[in-house]
């Protein structure tokens, strides 16, 4: 166990290195997007965000990661984090002062104003995650997310702080973590340069309330199903109009309720026929 927050994928060392690995306890990589995570797992982060492009914009200092050991803020000889619930019930719930005491470290050279640096616990009880929460989330300078366990954290901590709940799904997890990874890795692929092809995020599911259209590549003919003609028609407009008009199909088939703001954004009638 580290004194100090760690921090992940500085770049300053060798990009060789593994995210894992590239731990330090000077974190601030300066200007760079900042992910905080107060938890009591450290040693899960930097998980799946250390894989693939998020991996790899890590190590090149797009963004960083500094975690927060919870247990590090723990009461007495065994540094006890939680107790049991008020009003009795199973379960324990985590301590307020203790989380307190990680939040003001957490708190340390970052804006006070929550437009510049949300601070965000997860909760099944949050407002549901979306598409604009990660891109209203990439244009601030950075993050702190408070990742619970057990029954959850003193609702006295939450109100305080003006923490903001947020819940990746009507679901049950055991804890914060996978949550946490969710809401940064939707979060860090919106900054410039982290995927290589910026035009891809403003076309996919979600950009305007529409799933996206189906996908295909080679091979043309597999297991007797071939790739639908107009994808191979090399004629622009009309694969723009079938992508268009598959979108919108999805989008009324799967989920009425983006149909509806959909339809409400464009002028739409939501009971117009779909013909394609
Ligand atoms: N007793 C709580 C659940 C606690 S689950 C209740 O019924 O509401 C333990 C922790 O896992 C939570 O504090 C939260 O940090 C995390 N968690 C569980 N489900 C989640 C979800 N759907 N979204 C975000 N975080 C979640």
């Amino acid at each position: 166990m580290t004194d100090k927050p760690r921090s992940h994928g500085r770049k300053a060392i060798a990009p060789s290195l593994r995210p894992r690995e590239l731990m330090s306890d000077t974190p601030e990589l300066a200007g760079a997007w900042t992910a905080k995570v107060i938890t009591l797992f450290p040693e899960v982060f930097p998980g799946v965000l250390g894989a693939s492009l998020t991996g790899r914009a890590l190590q090149e200092g797009l963004w960083q990661l500094q975690t927060i050991d919870l247990r590090r803020f723990g009461v007495g000889r065994h540094r006890n984090v939680d107790d049991t619930p008020a009003g009795g019930g199973a379960g324990m719930v985590l301590r307020a002062d203790v989380v307190a005491a990680a939040l003001d470290e957490a708190a340390i050279g970052t804006p006070p104003r929550r437009a510049l640096w949300p601070v965000i616990c997860l909760s099944p009880r949050g407002r549901p995650f979306t598409q604009a929460m990660a891109r209203r989330f990439s244009q601030a300078r950075g993050m702190t997310l408070l990742c619970g366990r057990f029954e959850g954290i003193d609702q006295r901590v939450i109100d305080h702080y003006r923490i903001e709940e947020v819940s990746i799904g009507d679901f049950i997890l055991t804890g914060g973590e996978i949550a946490a990874q969710a809401l940064i890795d939707a979060t860090v692929r919106l900054i410039p340069r982290v995927l290589g092809n910026q035009a891809s995020t403003e076309e996919e599911s979600f950009s305007d309330f529409l799933l996206e259209h189906p996908q295909y590549t080679r091979p043309a003919v597999w297991e007797g199903r071939e790739i639908p003609g107009v994808l191979l028609s090399g004629h622009h407009g009309e694969i723009a109009r079938w992508r268009k008009a598959m979108a919108e199909r999805l989008t009324k088939e799967r989920r009425p309720d983006l149909w509806r703001a959909y339809c409400a954004k464009h002028g739409r009638d939501p009971e117009e026929d779909q013909e394609l």
